[in-house]
């Protein structure tokens, strides 16, 4: 897939327009952050759907939703003008679908899909309906992400020439279902994490990824082929080379995102946790200096309005669509390569 680097992020307003959502997925993510993070943008949260029914009742009850609907044709009937899916993995591209077809604007989770013809008809089927799809990569607006990034694509580092993305976290115990096991079809780390880490990678030096080698393991959460590890060298168009890391498996291993120039090495430190606080430093001829301290800000509060804001002709997601793919098919060629344990091209389209 051509493409240029990714746009710099809309400005966003103080305050969105409210639109009507409803919820595909009565989901941990939507509990704990969409749910808020819609609400403090001024969105009407009016409708969950669950294929549980007692779920989805106990589940609007909680979070004060007033519609809760048992079929998706419900879920994404009048009355909504936009969706988040946060469904399990394997549900997502039957969800996009069905939302574009009735017309609504869709916020969807990563990864988009879990097999890169489902992501690639989900973006051909909103581009159709003249709808928004954005996928949920949230590290994005991540404050010292964007430090980097900024300082990257400013020539700060010189010319690129390798980076090191590590993300290996302990998942916490209620997380630990569908994601570690490997009949589900949307599970594991590569899945889960290392989607975000390859959109960050994409994000921060502005390339695609053209080869990936990578080895992945199982080191005690994951069962049924639920990978819990991974290991990645990643192959960018232009020749950099990308070292990537991810585990569940690992409580305090930490985040990390160094990108090394000919001229300097910025070196980002708990930068993709959004619990930590994180440090940026640059290395060059003249020793260590420390850039910047500090969280990762209201991360989803801007993927909300950065997508609202799409949907009034006024601005990009953060993610959209498109971005979506490519995260997903670099996921896919890591899950091929640790399989069959030699390089693989990345293939974008079918
Ligand atoms: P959960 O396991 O919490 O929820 C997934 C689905 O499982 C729900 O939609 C629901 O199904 C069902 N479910 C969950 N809890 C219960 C329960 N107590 N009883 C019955 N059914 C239940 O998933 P997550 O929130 O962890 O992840 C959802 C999606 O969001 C995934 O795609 C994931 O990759 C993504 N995600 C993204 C993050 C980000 O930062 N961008 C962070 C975390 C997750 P039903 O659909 O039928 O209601």
């Amino acid at each position: 897939m051509d493409r240029e680097p990714s746009e710099e992020l809309s400005v966003v307003p103080p305050r969105a327009e409210c639109l009507h959502w409803g919820l595909i997925g009565a989901s941990d993510i939507a509990a704990k952050r969409m749910i808020p993070a819609l609400r403090a943008a001024g969105q009407d949260v009016r409708r969950v759907y669950s294929r549980n029914g007692e779920w989805g009742r106990q589940f609007a009850t909680q979070h004060s939703i007033p519609e809760v609907v048992g079929t998706l044709s419900e879920a994404v009937a009048e009355g909504v003008d936009a969706v988040y899916v946060s469904s399990t993995n394997d549900q997502h591209a039957r969800d996009v679908l069905a939302a574009a077809g009735a017309g609504r604007h869709v916020l969807c989770e990563k990864p988009l899909a879990i097999a890169l013809e489902e992501g690639v008809s989900m973006v051909a089927a909103c581009k159709a309906a003249g709808v928004v799809l954005a996928t949920n990569h949230h590290l994005r607006n991540a404050a010292l992400v964007r430090r980097v990034r900024q300082m990257v694509c400013g020539g700060e580092v010189g010319e690129v020439l390798a980076a090191r993305v590590t993300h290996a976290i302990l998942l916490p115990e209620r997380l630990r279902s569908w994601r570690v096991r490997g009949a589900s079809g949307g599970s594991g780390v590569v899945f889960d994490i290392a989607v975000h880490d390859i959109d960050t990678v994409r994000f921060v030096l502005g390339q695609e990824v053209v080869e990936v080698a990578a080895t992945t393991a199982m080191q005690g959460l994951g069962t049924g082929g639920a990978e819990d590890a991974a290991v990645t060298c990643l192959t960018m168009a232009s020749g950099v080379l990308v070292m990537m890391y991810q585990a569940f498996t690992v409580p305090f291993g930490g985040t990390a995102l160094q990108v090394d120039g000919a001229s300097a090495s910025v070196i980002a430190r708990d930068i993709l946790s959004l619990e930590a606080e994180g440090e940026v430093e640059l290395r060059d001829t003249h020793g260590w200096h420390r850039l910047a301290r500090g969280g990762a800000g209201d991360v989803y509060g801007l993927s909300v309005r950065a997508f609202v804001e799409s949907v009034y002709g006024r601005g990009v997601p953060t993610a959209n669509g498109e971005d979506g793919v490519a995260s997903l098919a670099v996921a896919i060629a890591i899950r091929e390569s640790a399989e069959a344990g030699k390089r693989v091209r990345v293939k974008y389209g079918l």
